[in-house]
């Protein structure tokens, strides 16, 4: 069995849709696919200015939103299948949902995150159920035995709302008993379902597994049905060792070995999401990145390899990034008890740390900056420590780099800090 992935821009038009059939139907083999799909687009994004808080979008703005949402939606569908009226009520069943999601939470007040983060998934969730939805409609209208499937009943996590962990063992014994109820396994060319969420394993309330989670959802299945590969199809044609959106001349890496894919995706490379890797790894599966653009060019493949090939160097770049620098105010040396404090503080706000280093007199660290979260963090901080800092600011990560290509990156700019490591080089400087 194959695992494919399928995510918002691979489905965000009727085109796309058809041309994300017709790769599938290429592969269908005697064997099961399951197929996991993300929310068509840019649909997250509309559905979290629809998540119920206290300082929330007007409802004028809201009303236009939810308009959107169905426009968009109906469109797609009516193209993919015109005259279909089971699947137009379908699609505005699942808006009638949403809708009276949204109206129960609305009564909620939001002092507490957690509050917070629970309805942001109960309503984000809806783009995936409402893309699968659609999908799996149009593929049997193609003639393809297609099976939806409800993720949230496989993919088990604790109640860490927006970001949550999976339990692997509820995960697997309810694949397991699944897949031994379901006669119909066996019956399906394809069992579709969705990317990014879960359900609690105590009470089955919807969970997502953080932005971007789909890729880490392909992986948890493919883990547990112990499938023969995982293939993410993505608008770039593989791997390439930088994001063509800031660099010119990209590669295509052809071979990725496992623990350089974790590194790369570690240090900000957006290509696939950063818990992808482990599971699949953990069980030797490999993992194939490929164009939905041009299906039949070979793409990019992470696996049990020594090195990547060809060998070049690789950039990562993570823009808007804010360097603080704190410092004790009585002059005592910067050890292991402020570090506890900072630390602590760092894990309470849920703050990721990209880039840190530090002298006697100050501890630096480069993270990214989101006003809503450096706001908090430096009020807290300066409680105990003098804090200054630097914002707008580029944190670039080579990995093995040269001095001449340090050289070209760096392009005279002034570098505010420097590490490096026999493989890795990395530098803040100001944006460009
Ligand atoms: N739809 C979710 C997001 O946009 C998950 C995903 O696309 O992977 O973050
Ligand atoms: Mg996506």
């Amino acid at each position: 069995m194959k695992v494919f992935k399928f995510g918002g821009a691979s489905v965000n038009s009727a085109d796309a849709v058809r041309n994300m059939a017709q790769i599938v139907k290429n592969h269908l083999e005697s064997e099961t696919l399951v197929v996991v799909v993300s929310a068509m687009g840019k649909t997250t994004n509309l559905l979290e200015k629809l998540v119920p808080c206290d300082n929330g979008a007007p409802a004028s703005c809201r009303q236009e939103l939810r308009q959107q949402l169905e426009d968009y939606h109906l469109d797609i569908a009516k193209s993919l299948i015109p005259n279909d009226e089971t699947l137009v009520t379908k699609v505005l069943d699942l808006l009638h949902q949403l809708d009276t999601t949204i109206h129960s939470l609305s009564s909620f007040h939001f002092p507490l995150s957690t509050q917070y983060n629970y309805c942001y998934d109960q309503v984000v969730s809806f783009g995936e159920l409402i893309s699968t939805t659609i999908i799996a409609h149009y593929l049997n209208h193609l003639g393809i035995n297609t099976l939806w499937l409800d993720a949230r009943q496989l993919i088990r996590t604790d109640d860490h709302f927006r970001e949550g962990r999976v339990d692997w063992q509820a995960t697997q014994e309810a694949i397991d008993k699944w897949r031994a109820e379901s006669g119909k396994w066996k019956d399906n060319n394809i069992i579709l379902t969705q990317g990014f969420i879960g359900g609690t394993n105590s009470t089955l309330s919807t969970t997502t597994l953080g932005r971007e989670g789909s890729d880490y959802s392909a992986a948890i299945l493919a883990y547990c049905l112990d499938a023969e590969s995982v293939t993410i199809w993505k608008d770039v044609p593989g791997f390439l060792n930088a994001d063509p959106k800031f660099f010119a001349d990209t590669v295509k890496i052809s071979q990725i070995p496992y623990n350089e894919a974790i590194e790369l995706a570690y240090y900000g490379a957006s290509v696939i999401h950063p818990k992808t890797v482990k599971p699949i790894q953990n069980k030797g599966i490999p993992l194939y990145i490929r164009s939905f653009i041009t299906p039949e060019a070979e793409g990019s493949s992470v696996g049990d390899y020594k090195t990547i090939v060809p060998e070049t160097p690789l950039y990562i770049f993570a823009n808007n990034q804010i360097l603080l620098s704190i410092l004790p105010r009585d002059y005592s040396f910067i050890a292991e008890d402020n570090l506890q404090v900072i630390f602590g503080i760092l894990n309470e706000l849920g703050i990721r740390v990209n880039l840190m280093q530090n002298s006697a007199l100050s501890f630096s660290i480069c993270i990214n900056n989101n006003p809503q979260l450096v706001k908090p963090l430096v009020e807290r901080l300066q409680h105990m420590f003098r804090v200054r800092y630097n914002e707008n600011l580029q944190l670039i990560t080579i990995r093995y780099y040269t001095q001449e290509v340090i050289d070209s990156i760096v392009a005279g700019r002034p570098i505010l800090l420097e590490q490096r490591s026999r493989t890795t080089e990395q530098l803040i400087v100001p944006c460009q």
